[in-house]
């Protein structure tokens, strides 16, 4: 038998939402334990750039006019108050603070950014020590921070070590049923457990059974290894309320997106986009909204949709650059277009970045066609030729006056005037599930009744019900914000608990 485990609070999961939890409870003297599964802190959010925040210090300097009084009015019309205003209200109020607070344990800010050309600019993207470019995978350094703090507060972190039950004594929490690094099931007691598993990205049957798609065929997610609904399944089985859990979702072209940026840049630019029947369902200007692509592509039949260029498209981008410019792939030519369809079409895959998270199916699929003739293009790829062929005339038609069908502005219609056609299917994709408990805010677990269980709290990806059906990107960097903020919010609550309510 291994030695006693005993804490105040036990938080479940060292991710995003679980550190942060863990460091505001222990920074209120609370005594800690963390029980994470992996080798590491930060989870998911070792891969993520950085967070929300509004009316931060970085908002003021850099004279962003967007007030917590904005912020959550939009938020509030962008969910149609079907949220828990209490809780977004909390989160928004609180974030600003956090900024300043993870800045006292020594971590950097590059500044606070917008996602795309019509976002706000709530995303503050944590700096690289040495480095004043945005870098993948910065916000790392922000769980190596957060880390050294919990160590420094005595936080005992228990890696490769599973939560597997959340055991009860008189109808509150008393303890976690953990499986050591060294294999042994054990109790660990506390009086408070903070659970923040991250959600069930990396759990194909739980997507199908919970959002109806089908992994590796119509949604080709990131899927972080080991985060897998532990943590739902042991609130659920502890009598908490289900909400409707929702894909975080994105649109990807597997074996090209992330894999090869020069190409996936220029197949996401805001061009003509078709689905199989050959049919336009988009205006296109909203393709660097990820999400709203996502959802307008899985409504399309077999939940695929394509983009389609041609040699004089291309020529042009050559002479002008592209349109769209993303902040992480910083793409702005094709100049490595030649160089990357010949590795492309030779079945070469490029390591990058974020490509490394791509599963080896994943990148070896080959989503990027390349055609002399309409009808070569369509036998490839499936779409119905007779109508792409009408769509095409209607397209270069309001190249020369508007786009009636709908509204797409008259910079980025440029017609298919000749040359070799590429077509590029993209599919729904996402960095993970959001929600499936419903918690107050005070990020208490509350039960099917609306009451609360005592001493179960939940935050991040867990707890994440927070966005209705569509993640909001409009206001980037809110996953994450979230988390960390859930996080902070369920540290403090739980040991309050533990003070006032369980002695
Ligand atoms: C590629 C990528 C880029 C991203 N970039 C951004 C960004 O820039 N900004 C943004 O806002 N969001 C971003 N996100 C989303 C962000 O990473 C998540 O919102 C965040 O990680 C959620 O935090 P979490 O604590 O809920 O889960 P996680 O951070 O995933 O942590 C969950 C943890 O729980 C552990 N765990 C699971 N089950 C058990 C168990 N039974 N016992 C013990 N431990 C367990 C896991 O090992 C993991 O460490 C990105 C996501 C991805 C995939």
């Amino acid at each position: 038998m291994g030695k006693k485990m005993e804490a105040d609070v036990i938080v479940i999961g060292g991710g995003a939402s679980g550190i942060t939890a863990a460091v505001a409870a222990a920074e209120k003297d609370a005594s800690v334990i963390v029980i994470e599964k992996g080798q590491t802190t930060g989870g998911a959010a070792n891969m993520g750039m950085g967070f929300f925040a509004v009316e931060s210090k970085y908002q003021k300097a850099q004279m962003v006019d967007l007030t917590k009084e904005a912020a959550f009015r939009f938020f509030m019309e962008y969910t149609h108050w079907r949220v828990d205003a209490r809780l977004v209200r909390r989160y928004m109020e609180q974030s600003a603070d956090t900024i300043d607070w993870v800045e006292s344990m020594g971590l950097q800010f590059l500044g606070a950014y917008k996602y795309f050309e019509k976002s706000f600019p709530t995303w503050h993207v944590v700096k690289t020590q040495g480095s004043n470019a945005p870098a993948e995978r910065a916000a790392s350094n922000l769980f190596r921070t957060l880390t050294q703090r919990a160590e420094e507060l005595e936080v005992e972190i228990c890696y490769n070590t599973k939560a597997n039950k959340i055991l009860f004594e008189d109808g509150r929490v008393s303890g976690v049923e953990i499986t050591t690094a060294d294999g042994e099931t054990q109790d660990a007691l506390c009086s408070a457990v903070i659970v923040a598993t991250g959600g069930f990205g990396d759990n194909p049957k739980m997507i199908k059974d919970n959002m109806g798609f089908t992994w590796g065929e119509d949604l080709h997610s990131f899927r972080i290894p080991g985060v897998v609904g532990d943590g739902l399944n042991m609130m659920w089985a502890a009598g908490a309320a289900k909400s409707q859990p929702v894909m975080e979702l994105t649109y990807t072209s597997p074996g090209v997106t992330d894999v090869f940026k020069t190409l996936s840049e220029t197949m996401r630019q805001p061009g003509l986009m078709v689905n199989l029947d050959g049919l336009r369902f988009i205006n296109e200007e909203i393709m660097n909204n990820t999400v709203y692509t996502g959802n307008a592509i899985s409504r399309q039949r077999k939940k695929v949709a394509y983009t389609i260029i041609d040699d004089s498209i291309l020529d042009g981008y050559r002479a002008k650059g592209l349109d769209y410019i993303t902040f992480h792939h910083n793409v702005k030519t094709v100049d490595k277009w030649e160089d990357e369809l010949k590795k492309y079409l030779a079945g070469e895959v490029e390591e990058s970045g974020l490509s490394a998270l791509h599963s080896k199916e994943q990148r070896e699929k080959m989503c990027l066609v390349v055609a002399d003739t309409l009808e070569e293009l369509c036998e490839k790829t499936g779409i119905s030729v007779d109508n792409l062929k009408k769509t095409i005339e209607e397209y270069n038609e309001a190249s020369t006056s508007e786009d009636t069908r709908f509204f797409k502005p008259h910079r980025y219609i440029k017609p298919l005037r000749g040359g070799k056609l590429y077509a590029c299917a993209h599919y729904p994709a996402g960095y993970g599930s959001l929600g499936g408990v419903v918690v107050n805010d005070k990020m208490e677990v509350l039960d099917a009744d609306g009451f609360k269980i005592p001493g179960l709290y939940s935050c991040g990806t867990d707890a994440c019900g927070i966005f209705g059906d569509s993640y909001c990107f409009l206001l980037p960097g809110n996953t994450m914000g979230f988390a960390v903020n859930s996080g902070r919010i369920a540290g403090y609550e739980a040991l309050d608990y533990v003070d006032n309510e369980w002695a």
